[in-house]
Protein backbone atom coordinates (compact mmCIF):
# COMPACT_ATOMS: atom_id res chain seq x y z
CA UNK A 1 0.00 0.00 0.00
CA UNK A 2 1.23 3.65 -0.49
CA UNK A 3 1.43 6.00 2.24
CA UNK A 4 -1.28 8.34 2.84
CA UNK A 5 -0.31 11.65 2.08
CA UNK A 6 0.33 13.67 5.59
CA UNK A 7 1.83 10.16 6.99
CA UNK A 8 4.55 10.57 3.95
CA UNK A 9 4.82 14.49 4.53
CA UNK A 10 5.97 13.30 8.41
CA UNK A 11 8.55 10.78 6.92
CA UNK A 12 9.70 13.37 4.91
CA UNK A 13 9.95 16.34 6.85
CA UNK A 14 11.68 13.80 9.62
CA UNK A 15 14.25 13.75 7.04
CA UNK A 16 14.23 16.98 6.59
CA UNK A 17 15.21 18.14 10.21
CA UNK A 18 11.41 18.51 11.56
CA UNK A 19 9.70 16.14 13.65
CA UNK A 20 5.51 16.48 13.23
CA UNK A 21 3.99 14.54 16.12
CA UNK A 22 0.87 13.63 14.10
CA UNK A 23 -0.93 13.64 10.78
CA UNK A 24 -3.17 16.11 12.96
CA UNK A 25 -0.39 18.50 13.18
CA UNK A 26 0.94 18.30 9.55
CA UNK A 27 -2.66 18.79 8.39
CA UNK A 28 -2.56 22.22 10.64
CA UNK A 29 0.76 23.23 9.22
CA UNK A 30 -1.15 23.57 5.97
CA UNK A 31 -3.19 25.81 7.10
CA UNK A 32 -0.97 28.84 8.77
CA UNK A 33 -1.60 31.89 7.47
CA UNK A 34 1.24 33.48 9.90
CA UNK A 35 4.20 32.81 11.42
CA UNK A 36 5.66 34.20 14.83
CA UNK A 37 9.31 34.21 16.28
CA UNK A 38 10.78 34.33 19.38
CA UNK A 39 14.15 36.68 19.58
CA UNK A 40 16.50 34.46 21.84
CA UNK A 41 17.31 30.82 20.95
CA UNK A 42 15.31 31.15 18.29
CA UNK A 43 16.25 34.14 15.70
CA UNK A 44 19.40 34.02 17.87
CA UNK A 45 21.46 31.34 18.17
CA UNK A 46 20.88 31.52 22.01
CA UNK A 47 24.84 31.20 23.24
CA UNK A 48 25.13 35.01 24.23
CA UNK A 49 28.39 36.01 25.63
CA UNK A 50 29.23 38.70 28.49
CA UNK A 51 30.52 41.76 26.56
CA UNK A 52 30.55 44.72 29.27
CA UNK A 53 30.57 45.06 33.49
CA UNK A 54 29.32 48.35 34.73
CA UNK A 55 29.69 49.03 38.13
CA UNK A 56 26.57 51.78 39.59
CA UNK A 57 27.34 54.05 42.63
CA UNK A 58 25.43 51.67 44.94
CA UNK A 59 28.20 49.28 44.16
CA UNK A 60 30.32 50.78 47.13
CA UNK A 61 33.55 48.63 47.33
CA UNK A 62 32.43 46.12 45.30
CA UNK A 63 34.94 44.86 41.96
CA UNK A 64 33.64 44.00 38.82
CA UNK A 65 35.10 40.35 39.68
CA UNK A 66 33.28 40.05 43.25
CA UNK A 67 30.19 41.46 40.82
CA UNK A 68 30.24 38.96 38.32
CA UNK A 69 30.82 35.98 41.09
CA UNK A 70 28.08 36.76 42.84
CA UNK A 71 25.38 37.48 39.54
CA UNK A 72 27.43 33.69 38.57
CA UNK A 73 26.51 32.37 41.80
CA UNK A 74 23.44 33.35 41.39
CA UNK A 75 22.70 32.35 38.30
CA UNK A 76 23.86 28.71 38.72
CA UNK A 77 20.90 27.35 38.91
CA UNK A 78 19.51 28.67 35.66
CA UNK A 79 18.58 27.40 32.51
CA UNK A 80 18.24 30.47 30.57
CA UNK A 81 20.81 31.24 28.07
CA UNK A 82 21.48 34.74 29.66
CA UNK A 83 22.33 32.71 32.97
CA UNK A 84 24.46 30.15 31.33
CA UNK A 85 26.27 33.21 29.52
CA UNK A 86 26.98 34.61 32.80
CA UNK A 87 28.22 31.82 34.63
CA UNK A 88 30.38 30.93 31.54
CA UNK A 89 32.02 34.38 32.10
CA UNK A 90 32.67 33.63 35.58
CA UNK A 91 34.45 30.37 35.21
CA UNK A 92 36.14 31.96 31.66
CA UNK A 93 37.58 34.55 34.14
CA UNK A 94 38.62 32.20 37.00
CA UNK A 95 36.56 33.07 39.57
CA UNK A 96 35.06 30.75 42.31
CA UNK A 97 31.23 30.42 42.33
CA UNK A 98 29.82 30.12 46.11
CA UNK A 99 27.20 27.98 46.33
CA UNK A 100 23.37 29.50 47.30
CA UNK A 101 20.14 29.09 49.07
CA UNK A 102 16.68 30.45 48.39
CA UNK A 103 17.02 30.05 44.46
CA UNK A 104 14.01 31.40 42.92
CA UNK A 105 13.43 32.43 39.23
CA UNK A 106 10.42 34.10 37.61
CA UNK A 107 10.29 33.14 33.82
CA UNK A 108 10.86 36.23 31.99
CA UNK A 109 12.17 38.16 34.40
CA UNK A 110 15.30 36.88 36.04
CA UNK A 111 16.52 35.31 39.16
CA UNK A 112 17.43 35.66 43.02
CA UNK A 113 19.29 33.42 45.49
CA UNK A 114 20.99 34.31 48.84
CA UNK A 115 25.17 34.22 48.00
CA UNK A 116 27.38 34.07 51.22
CA UNK A 117 24.67 35.63 53.54
CA UNK A 118 23.42 38.23 50.74
CA UNK A 119 20.28 38.75 48.66
CA UNK A 120 21.04 38.48 45.16
CA UNK A 121 19.00 39.24 42.39
CA UNK A 122 19.89 39.22 38.69
CA UNK A 123 17.00 40.24 36.21
CA UNK A 124 15.44 42.67 33.23
CA UNK A 125 15.98 46.58 34.80
CA UNK A 126 12.11 46.76 34.16
CA UNK A 127 11.99 44.27 37.22
CA UNK A 128 14.95 45.63 39.49
CA UNK A 129 15.16 49.18 38.71
CA UNK A 130 13.31 52.41 40.56
CA UNK A 131 11.50 53.94 37.46
CA UNK A 132 12.24 57.26 39.12
CA UNK A 133 15.24 56.48 41.40
CA UNK A 134 18.43 55.03 39.92
CA UNK A 135 19.45 57.79 37.24
CA UNK A 136 22.61 56.14 36.70
CA UNK A 137 21.44 53.06 36.02
CA UNK A 138 19.09 54.06 33.51
CA UNK A 139 21.04 55.69 31.75
CA UNK A 140 23.72 52.92 31.75
CA UNK A 141 21.03 50.92 30.52
CA UNK A 142 19.93 52.80 27.98
CA UNK A 143 23.41 53.28 26.10
CA UNK A 144 23.84 49.63 26.45
CA UNK A 145 20.37 48.84 24.89
CA UNK A 146 20.57 51.48 21.93
CA UNK A 147 24.17 49.22 21.58
CA UNK A 148 22.21 46.18 20.51
CA UNK A 149 22.83 44.54 23.33
CA UNK A 150 20.71 42.80 26.44
CA UNK A 151 21.44 45.15 29.44
CA UNK A 152 20.70 42.77 32.74
CA UNK A 153 20.80 44.70 36.18
CA UNK A 154 22.70 42.78 39.61
CA UNK A 155 20.69 44.02 43.04
CA UNK A 156 22.58 43.06 46.45
CA UNK A 157 20.88 43.53 49.52
CA UNK A 158 17.98 45.67 47.43
CA UNK A 159 20.69 48.20 45.76
CA UNK A 160 21.24 47.88 42.39
CA UNK A 161 25.03 47.21 41.98
CA UNK A 162 25.98 46.63 38.44
CA UNK A 163 24.73 46.45 35.03
CA UNK A 164 25.81 42.99 32.35
CA UNK A 165 25.60 43.49 28.92
CA UNK A 166 24.85 40.60 26.94
CA UNK A 167 25.02 39.89 23.08
CA UNK A 168 23.71 37.01 20.70
CA UNK A 169 24.38 36.02 17.16
CA UNK A 170 21.56 36.56 14.25
CA UNK A 171 21.47 32.87 13.13
CA UNK A 172 22.45 32.73 9.86
CA UNK A 173 19.59 32.66 6.77
CA UNK A 174 17.20 34.48 9.31
CA UNK A 175 16.36 37.31 6.65
CA UNK A 176 15.81 34.47 3.88
CA UNK A 177 13.75 32.56 6.13
CA UNK A 178 11.79 35.39 6.70
CA UNK A 179 11.44 36.34 3.23
CA UNK A 180 10.38 32.74 2.34
CA UNK A 181 7.49 32.51 4.89
CA UNK A 182 6.12 36.20 3.52
CA UNK A 183 6.20 34.89 0.62
CA UNK A 184 4.43 31.53 1.18
CA UNK A 185 2.03 32.40 3.62
CA UNK A 186 1.27 36.05 2.47
CA UNK A 187 1.48 37.38 5.73
CA UNK A 188 5.48 39.00 6.94
CA UNK A 189 6.62 37.48 10.26
CA UNK A 190 6.23 38.64 13.78
CA UNK A 191 8.95 38.77 16.19
CA UNK A 192 8.09 38.43 20.21
CA UNK A 193 10.42 39.09 22.57
CA UNK A 194 10.83 39.35 26.52
CA UNK A 195 14.03 41.62 25.69
CA UNK A 196 14.47 45.51 25.38
CA UNK A 197 12.96 47.31 22.75
CA UNK A 198 15.88 48.91 21.32
CA UNK A 199 18.04 45.71 21.01
CA UNK A 200 14.47 43.91 19.69
CA UNK A 201 14.19 46.44 16.84
CA UNK A 202 17.91 45.93 16.06
CA UNK A 203 17.89 42.54 15.44
CA UNK A 204 14.17 42.40 14.05
CA UNK A 205 15.49 44.89 11.04
CA UNK A 206 18.33 42.69 10.52
CA UNK A 207 15.80 39.91 10.18
CA UNK A 208 13.94 42.23 7.78
CA UNK A 209 10.81 41.55 10.25
CA UNK A 210 9.00 44.86 10.93
CA UNK A 211 6.10 43.75 13.37
CA UNK A 212 8.48 43.89 16.86
CA UNK A 213 6.62 43.22 19.92
CA UNK A 214 9.42 43.81 23.10
CA UNK A 215 9.69 43.44 26.74
CA UNK A 216 6.45 40.65 26.81
CA UNK A 217 6.48 38.72 29.74
CA UNK A 218 5.67 34.94 29.17
CA UNK A 219 1.95 35.32 29.29
CA UNK A 220 2.28 38.82 27.23
CA UNK A 221 3.48 36.08 24.77
CA UNK A 222 0.18 34.13 25.07
CA UNK A 223 -1.47 37.07 24.38
CA UNK A 224 -0.01 38.19 21.71
CA UNK A 225 -0.56 34.53 19.91
CA UNK A 226 -4.26 35.39 20.72
CA UNK A 227 -4.36 38.83 19.59
CA UNK A 228 -2.93 37.61 15.84
CA UNK A 229 -5.63 34.59 16.32
CA UNK A 230 -8.42 36.83 16.60
CA UNK A 231 -7.57 39.03 13.81
CA UNK A 232 -8.09 35.79 11.55
CA UNK A 233 -4.38 34.26 11.52
CA UNK A 234 -3.41 30.61 11.76
CA UNK A 235 -0.72 31.16 13.86
CA UNK A 236 2.85 28.96 13.53
CA UNK A 237 5.07 30.09 16.67
CA UNK A 238 8.63 29.00 17.15
CA UNK A 239 10.39 29.31 20.19
CA UNK A 240 12.90 27.48 22.19
CA UNK A 241 10.13 27.00 25.20
CA UNK A 242 12.59 28.98 27.74
CA UNK A 243 9.96 31.38 28.18
CA UNK A 244 7.23 30.91 25.91
CA UNK A 245 6.09 27.06 26.63
CA UNK A 246 2.56 28.62 27.46
CA UNK A 247 2.54 30.62 23.66
CA UNK A 248 3.62 27.76 22.15
CA UNK A 249 0.61 25.65 23.49
CA UNK A 250 -1.83 28.61 22.70
CA UNK A 251 -0.51 28.78 19.29
CA UNK A 252 -2.47 27.32 16.30
CA UNK A 253 1.20 25.44 15.89
CA UNK A 254 3.99 25.34 18.25
CA UNK A 255 7.41 25.01 16.69
CA UNK A 256 10.09 24.45 19.20
CA UNK A 257 13.76 24.64 18.55
CA UNK A 258 14.90 20.85 19.31
CA UNK A 259 18.30 21.98 20.40
CA UNK A 260 18.16 24.82 22.26
CA UNK A 261 14.52 23.74 23.32
CA UNK A 262 14.05 22.63 27.35
CA UNK A 263 12.04 19.28 27.83
CA UNK A 264 9.23 21.43 28.71
CA UNK A 265 9.13 22.79 25.28
CA UNK A 266 9.61 19.49 23.65
CA UNK A 267 6.74 17.70 25.33
CA UNK A 268 4.54 21.24 25.13
CA UNK A 269 5.47 21.93 21.06
CA UNK A 270 3.72 20.53 18.51
CA UNK A 271 6.32 20.08 16.20
CA UNK A 272 10.60 20.14 16.99
CA UNK A 273 12.94 21.25 15.06
CA UNK A 274 15.78 18.63 14.94
CA UNK A 275 18.31 20.06 13.08
CA UNK A 276 19.21 23.78 14.26
CA UNK A 277 18.50 25.17 11.12
CA UNK A 278 15.66 28.11 10.68
CA UNK A 279 15.44 27.46 7.06
CA UNK A 280 13.49 23.84 7.77
CA UNK A 281 10.44 26.13 9.25
CA UNK A 282 9.21 27.32 5.51
CA UNK A 283 10.62 23.86 3.98
CA UNK A 284 7.79 21.93 6.18
CA UNK A 285 5.55 24.61 5.66
CA UNK A 286 5.30 24.12 1.96
CA UNK A 287 5.63 20.18 2.20
CA UNK A 288 2.66 20.36 4.80
CA UNK A 289 0.55 23.18 2.15
CA UNK A 290 1.19 20.53 -0.56
CA UNK A 291 0.32 17.26 1.55
CA UNK A 292 -2.94 18.81 2.33
CA UNK A 293 -3.99 19.18 -1.79
CA UNK A 294 -3.35 15.72 -2.05
CA UNK A 295 -5.64 15.23 0.89
CA UNK A 296 -8.53 17.24 0.48
P1 LIG B 1 13.26 36.19 24.69
O1 LIG B 1 11.82 36.56 24.50
O2 LIG B 1 14.17 37.06 23.87
O3 LIG B 1 13.51 34.73 24.44
P2 LIG B 1 13.11 35.89 27.59
O4 LIG B 1 11.63 36.01 27.66
O5 LIG B 1 13.72 34.56 27.78
O6 LIG B 1 13.66 36.53 26.21
O7 LIG B 1 13.75 36.90 28.65
C1 LIG B 1 13.35 38.22 28.66
C2 LIG B 1 14.18 39.08 29.59
O8 LIG B 1 14.05 38.62 30.94
C3 LIG B 1 15.66 39.06 29.33
O9 LIG B 1 16.03 39.97 28.32
C4 LIG B 1 16.20 39.48 30.71
O10 LIG B 1 16.08 40.87 30.89
C5 LIG B 1 15.25 38.82 31.67
N1 LIG B 1 15.70 37.50 32.14
C6 LIG B 1 15.07 36.32 31.99
N2 LIG B 1 15.75 35.32 32.59
C7 LIG B 1 16.87 35.87 33.11
C8 LIG B 1 17.99 35.36 33.85
N3 LIG B 1 18.13 34.07 34.17
N4 LIG B 1 18.94 36.24 34.23
C9 LIG B 1 18.83 37.55 33.91
N5 LIG B 1 17.82 38.09 33.23
C10 LIG B 1 16.83 37.28 32.83
MG1 LIG C 1 13.29 32.63 24.54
Amino acid sequence: ATMPPLLAAIATAGRHGVLVKSAVVMERLGTVTQVAFDKTGTLTEGRPHLAEIHLLPGAADLTEERLLALAAAAEQPSEHPLGRAVVQAARTAGLAIAPVDEFGSEPGRGVRARVDGLLVEVAGPAHLLHPDRDRTAHEVVAGLQSGGYTAVVVRIGGTPAGVLALADRIRPGAADTVDRLTTLTGAAPVLLTGDNAPAAARLAHRARIDDVRAELLPEDKVSAVTDLQRRGARVALVGDGVNDAPALATAHVGIAMGRAGSDLALDTADAVITRDELGTVPAVLALARRARRLVI
